[in-house]
């Protein structure tokens, strides 16, 4: 239905003096959302293939090897700084004075890093049937997103993809990554639904003044004081 349809159905219903189409008219208005942008690994697949952990562990082999500690040291030191940077590699950039920016993207993301990954033919068809368009808001390098995509067979399903380069490798939850993808959308952060497994990066956006939606496969965060789904389809009941 066009909005021109539900305007004039709400408008005969503002005739009528109903107050509560009038309200739930400027609900519809005020929730609209235009835009989905998603979080990339352990979101649009799961969390179950275990890529994201192997991922983790090479970047913590790259930080022990270049602070020269033990890969328990590096996990240690990774932690305490956790909440201070959106990444490791951020981290390594602002305090251990790291500037091998390829070799380290090129060595935690190996060319053989997600072939255990299938094609998923339904999420495709999930994609496309939204009623709005949608893109990939991700930490991750533009090369390690491309074959993600590619590997699940979702070519073609999104508008953008928002890596880590066109952030000067300042990722979520910095507001500036936010910001810098919904400046290119065109849209406020109202206008547009952010889907993520990671709560502080939910969190980033929900600061921002953003509609944020944790991702939440395995009932992991039972804490979390916001609002969840368990699976990518219940999207659907935020978007009617
Ligand atoms: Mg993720």
């Amino acid at each position: 239905m066009g909005l021109t349809h539900l305007f004039a159905g709400y408008h005969s219903g503002l005739l009528h003096g109903r107050l509560s189409d009038i309200l739930e008219f400027i609900c519809y208005i005020y929730q609209m959302i235009q835009h989905i942008l998603f979080d990339l690994d352990c979101t649009l697949y799961s969390v179950s293939y275990g890529l994201e952990e192997k991922v983790f562990a090479r970047m913590m082999q790259y930080v022990a090897r270049y602070l020269d500690i033990s890969v328990e040291q590096a996990r240690a030191e990774r932690n305490k700084q956790n909440n201070r940077y959106g990444t490791t590699l951020e981290w390594l950039m602002a305090e251990k004075k790291f500037s091998a920016i390829d070799d380290y993207l090129v060595s935690v993301h190996p060319e053989d890093e997600a072939d255990t990954l299938r094609p998923d033919p339904e999420l495709r068809h999930f994609l496309k049937s939204l009623p709005c368009p949608c893109s990939i808001l991700t930490n991750s390098p533009g090369f390690h997103a491309v074959r993600i995509v590619k590997k699940l067979e979702l070519e073609g399903v999104f508008y953008k993809i928002f890596d880590i380069e066109g952030n000067r490798m300042r990722g979520k939850p910095h507001a500036s990554s936010f910001h810098r993808a919904l400046d290119t959308l065109g849209l406020k952060p109202e206008e547009v639904l952010f889907v993520d497994d990671v709560p502080r990066y939910v969190e980033g956006y929900l600061a921002i003044g953003g509609r944020g939606l944790l991702l939440d496969e395995r009932n992991a965060h039972a804490d979390y004081p916001h609002e969840r789904i368990k699976d990518i389809q219940e999207l659907a009941r935020f978007l009617n």
